[in-house]
């Protein structure tokens, strides 16, 4: 069986994170670790031979605290966790801040006042306030996560903070971007994220690039900054991110939200796994719903972009475990937290030992996600808004598919659509008149080109056209003929 050690208490036990042992209970465990690790005596009970009550043992999630529960026999697949209840002192790490430049910061005495929550703390002191505010940090997305890693790092006193969108706010941002408001729609998004930070705290240097990341300007986005913060929404920002950032030699803190779920690791880290590593290749394009589509609970993005913020604060000041070679999954749904194992990987196209990729020019992130459409095939053919619309009111005889999950036609039906979500077309094409013209329809006009795909491989000969850039990009059309066919 395992036995768990936690990081405060790993000294005294070889600086093992994980023991394993064939003891079958809790007294057994005890007694072998005192014969393995007589150094352990000490910390783990009192000069009466009782557990010290700082210590909490659990085997799974039950505490086995009291001796009364030492002798009950374990399992052979039980995990014991030995927790000491008053984390103490944080290992120190290397901080990615350059000696050099912490020792050019200064503190007047209103900084001194405002960091006074950091300053007391033994492991952040006047030396961790100094490298923060030395700190250099890239924001990529003013969004969702970006939101709560904007706030936090402003408020901690980060120094140069560059928040890199190239979107507008839009009234469904507000549902979760919290630093945008209503009176911020239709400005663009580093516009509202400038004043949250100058709200915040004058003194910060704040950099706004209202771009898209792309290949040709990221490394110049990117390059002489201390650290990437990944809050995009869509992989070819996350593989170019991942990408530019191993090349210039900049970690990363990623995180990532879907519906109830979110993720947060560090890439490019000492050695550590990159993008490329964990998920070689994105899904095919539309096949997995964007956050865009698939929505997210309002409070989630908080609790994923606080914890990326909590990193980076971490890697900037040089303190602590950190998300290095670990992926945490929370499912916010169930309450569940789990920590994974993420490992470099010998063959990557970018990390490993034979690297493919030299540069993200030579690279082609539109291809790779599937965001191009292949020359060989049949272009797909599409109508505009403008021009679904008028067919609608000519009454021309056609079919209207929408290939959207139900929770996304619950918000906003379509009308005269008939209902085929995307993994049953093959199967129900013969729903389908192959005589009349069939219009696929979708949230943003990307899955319902791979509805067309899919239905040309199953063999489906009828004309069929897409609705381009979707329902989202009908919006305004539909609510304006209101009265004439919704
Ligand atoms: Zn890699």
């Amino acid at each position: 069986m395992n036995v768990y050690i936690s990081a405060t208490l790993r000294n005294f036990f070889g600086r093992n994170a994980r023991l394993e042992t064939d003891a079958k209970s809790i007294k057994d465990i005890l007694n072998w670790l005192k014969d393995e690790y007589p150094e352990a005596e000490k910390v783990l009970f009192d000069e009466n031979g009782k557990l010290r009550s700082f210590i909490r043992i659990y085997a799974g999630d039950e505490n086995r605290s009291s001796e009364d529960k030492w002798e009950k026999a374990l399992s052979e697949d039980s995990e014991v966790l030995l927790l000491p209840a008053i984390a103490g002192g944080a290992p120190e790490n290397d901080s990615i801040i350059p000696e050099e430049r912490r020792k050019a910061v200064a503190f007047d005495d209103k900084e001194i006042e405002r960091f006074g929550r950091h300053l007391m703390l033994k492991d952040i002191g006047v030396k961790g306030q100094k490298r923060i505010k030395a700190a250099r940090v890239v924001v990529a997305g003013a969004g969702a996560l970006g939101s709560a890693v904007i706030q936090y790092l402003a408020a901690a006193g980060v120094g140069t903070i560059k928040v890199v969108d190239f979107d507008d706010v839009a009234l469904e941002n507000l549902q979760s971007q919290v630093i945008h408001t209503t009176r911020d729609l239709n400005r663009p998004k580093v516009a509202s994220a400038k004043d949250i930070v100058r709200n915040i705290n004058r003194g910060i240097n704040f950099e706004a690039e209202n771009t898209k990341l792309e290949a040709d300007n990221i490394v110049d986005i990117i390059d002489g900054y201390d650290l990437v913060i990944d809050c995009t929404d869509n992989y070819k920002a996350r593989y170019l991110i991942n990408d530019a950032a191993y090349l210039c030699g900049i970690p990363v803190v990623f995180g990532a939200i879907y519906q109830f779920e979110g993720q947060v690791t560090i890439f490019n880290h000492n050695d550590g796994p990159c993008y490329r590593c964990a998920f070689p290749a994105p899904p095919p394009a539309g096949l997995v719903p964007t956050c865009a589509e698939g929505g997210a609970i309002s409070p989630l993005p908080g609790i994923i972009g606080s914890i990326q913020a909590n990193e980076a604060l971490k890697l900037i000041i040089g303190i602590g475990d950190h998300l290095s070679g670990k992926i945490l999954t929370v499912d916010s749904l169930y309450l569940r937290f789990k920590l994974l194992e993420l490992k470099k990987e010998k063959e990557c196209l970018l990390c490993g030992a034979h690297p493919s990729i030299k540069g993200v020019q030579d690279f082609d992130y539109e291809d790779f996600c599937g965001l191009k459409q292949p020359e060989e095939e049949i272009p797909i053919e599409g109508f505009t808004p403008e021009e679904l619309a008028k067919r609608i009111e000519n009454e021309d005889p056609m079919t209207i598919v929408d290939v959207r999950e139900p929770h996304e036609r619950a918000i906003q039906r379509f009308p005269n659509a008939i209902v085929i979500p995307i993994g049953q077309l093959a199967r129900r094409m013969n729903e389908l008149d192959p005589e009349q013209d069939t219009i696929f329809i979708c949230k943003q006009g990307m899955r319902s080109i791979l509805a067309i795909n899919t239905l040309r491989e199953a063999g489906y000969k009828g004309p069929m056209y897409n609705l381009k850039g979707g329902i989202d990009a009908m919006k305004d059309i539909m609510f304006s003929h209101e009265g004439a066919w919704l």
